[in-house]
């Protein structure tokens, strides 16, 4: 029997379905608490003594986030030369995902030439094809002295409040320092990744051994520092929980420096090869200018399978995803062939396993059972090879997770597993309500509140204007275009809020809001596009990409514009040169 043999796609076909139903659970997104309420939000990278005055301004624009969704925005309001406005972060500095998450190992798996922005504008040639966390942190620094965003910035700071006033025209922004900010237009650029969740497991919160979340890592307890071993772990036992794309890269270090490992698994990883180079920069510094641009929509259109005549980045994302399955297939041979080629990628993936992995054992607990668009595909040349070294134990739950803790450490299956450090490789909140991400409740035209006007789920135009909060934008994958590579998503979005606060500032239009109509038709636009990938969703593991399994509406309506996001940059690039603001319900100073 070969592996494309009907039978043995039938065989996986079965398998997967029986792991999903696993790990169905009532709770579905519900299962998850935040670091907030076990004490474990601290932000080991800010002076915790730092003080400075309030800050009570008028200015065109507050845009909450200092990651790439709010550099972004920063730089393309600049760009279009509206200069008035303030930029309100959570932590010390720029860099969002890349401030926060400095664990061991940290990189980015899409390719750095096109993850990271503006290389041609700020002529920085990356180091290496897969930038580490530290390299891409040290860009946004870059990137924020490049454009003058430091001057604009109100680091350390949270957002209180958000109040639209009618008659005034403005946005009234209340700060956890003091500061009364009116702007006529509120971007929530606050991050598609930037809450972080915890498991909900029963007596988490007396375990007596040191805990962090993989965002908030504590070098102080670990020793060494992103660029330098821990030499703090070689007599400590160490637990870390998940086996997602965090826990892939962390686990190879923790490997290295700790006396032993337990890989907690609920779900495991499908791992390929990474193959890091450095940047030939000969080769870098031929590019022709308009290189990047083209490079990142060649990439895009690669792995949504629209098999442009070349394939520039050509990586391990090329072999996996060169085939789209979001698309209805055109017949049953289309589907059956499909089908075929995912079932192919996902044998690779189990293959390599047993090609690494000495204990059979082990191999058969460490491979994926589920489609390849159910999770997001990882890429590490260390993580399998971890699992052969002595001091690392994969603690596989069956599915379960693991459901209780001691003051000791977890428990799976009976067996109590004493940690002296447990590690949260849990993830992060992306498709729960947004006043929950945000943190705060914005309150548009007469009183409503945000919350209420979704209280079912996501109600926008585009992903990006919504009903009766005026001049509200927002940056999120939720009912807007969905790419692999976050930044190609960030810079469309991005463009888009900015050349609408522009025409806004020129053409004399005060408040800028969706029509309730408009949501609705784009709600039913984005159901119709996604009848493959919903489908293709139903066979899939639970994730944050199905939110979790759950059926509810706030889950039917955390849809996405499926299919290519050079559609949906293409389609708002058709709205803004159609020229109508069609959608939107307009006033004018
Ligand atoms: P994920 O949500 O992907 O993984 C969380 C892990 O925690 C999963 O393995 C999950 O299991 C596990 N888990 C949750 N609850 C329990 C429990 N009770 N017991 C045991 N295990 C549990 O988070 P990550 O931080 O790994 O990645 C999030 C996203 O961040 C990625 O999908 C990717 O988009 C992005 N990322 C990107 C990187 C890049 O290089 N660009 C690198 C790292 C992250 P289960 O799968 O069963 O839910």
């Amino acid at each position: 029997m070969t592996s494309s043999d009907p039978s043995s796609i039938d065989e996986a076909k079965a398998r997967y379905a029986a792991e999903r139903a696993k790990r169905l659970r009532e709770d579905g997104l519900a299962q998850y608490e935040g670091l907030k309420e076990h004490h474990l939000d601290r932000d080991p990278w800010a002076d915790p003594d730092f003080t400075r005055d309030p800050v009570v301004e008028d200015v065109d624009v507050v845009v909450l986030g200092g990651g790439f969704a709010g550099l972004l925005t920063g730089i393309n309001l600049t760009k279009r030369g509206v200069s008035s406005f303030r930029m309100i972060e959570k932590a010390a500095d720029f860099g969002g995902t890349w401030y926060w998450n400095r664990y061991p190992g940290c990189m980015c798996d899409v390719d750095a030439t096109i993850y990271l922005p503006l290389l041609e504008e700020t002529g920085y040639m990356p180091t290496e094809r897969y930038a580490s966390a530290t390299e891409i942190f040290g860009y946004c620094q870059q990137l924020g002295r490049h454009f003058g965003l430091y001057d604009h910035a109100l680091f350390q700071t949270e957002v209180e409040s958000a109040t639209w006033d009618d008659e005034a025209g403005r946005w009234t922004v209340t700060t956890t320092r003091g500061d009364e900010l009116r702007a006529r237009f509120f971007v929530a650029a606050g991050g598609l990744m930037h809450k972080a969740k915890l498991p909900g497991i029963r007596g988490i919160d007396q375990f007596a051994g040191k805990a962090f979340h993989t965002t908030r890592w504590d070098y102080a307890y670990t020793g060494g520092s992103p660029t330098e071993p821990m030499d703090g772990l070689a007599d400590k036992r160490v637990g870390i929980i998940g086996t997602g794309a965090t826990a892939v890269q962390v686990v190879p270090q923790l490997a290295r420096a700790a006396k032993e490992v337990y890989v907690f698994q609920r779900t495991p990883s499908a791992v390929g090869v990474r193959a890091q180079q450095k940047i030939d920069e000969a080769w870098f510094r031929s590019l022709p200018p308009g290189w990047q641009a083209e490079r990142t929509r060649n990439f895009t259109q690669v792995v949504t399978g629209n098999k442009p005549p070349v394939d520039l980045v050509a990586d391990g994302w090329s072999a996996v995803l060169g085939e789209d399955t979001q698309r209805e297939p055109a017949d049953e041979a289309a589907r059956a062939r499909l089908e075929a080629i995912d079932f192919e990628v996902m044998e690779g993936f189990r293959r390599r396993i047993d090609e690494i992995v000495d204990d059979p054992d082990t191999a058969e607990k460490l491979k994926p059972w589920y489609g390849k668009h159910c999770k997001r595909i990882c890429f590490h040349d260390e993580y399998l090879q971890a699992f052969n070294r002595p001091n690392v134990h994969l603690v596989d739950t069956d599915g379960k997770g693991v459901q209780e803790m001691t003051a000791a450490g977890p428990v799976v299956d009976g067996t109590e597993y004493p940690l002296d450090l447990l590690v949260f490789a849990s993830g992060f909140e992306i498709t729960t309500g947004l006043v929950d991400r945000l943190g705060f409740d914005p309150v548009g035209r007469g009183g409503v509140r945000l919350s209420e006007r979704w209280h079912d789920g996501t109600h926008s135009l585009h992903g990006i204007l919504t009903a009766e909060l005026p001049n509200f934008m927002v940056v999120s994958f939720i009912q807007a275009g969905f790419g692999l590579n976050f930044v190609h998503f960030l810079s469309a979005s991005t463009d888009h809020i900015t050349w609408m606060i522009e025409h806004c500032l020129t053409e004399g239009i005060s408040s800028i809001e969706a029509t309730v109509e408009a949501e609705d038709a784009w709600l039913d636009l984005l159901w119709q596009r996604s009848g493959p990938l919903a489908r293709y969703n139903k066979t899939c593991t639970p994730s944050y990409g199905n939110s979790e399994g759950s059926r509810t509406t706030l889950a039917a309506r955390a849809a996405v514009y499926s299919g290519s996001l050079i559609d949906y940059a293409d389609l708002l690039l058709a709205w803004r040169d159609e020229g109508s603001l069609a959608g939107t319900r307009v006033a004018r100073a």
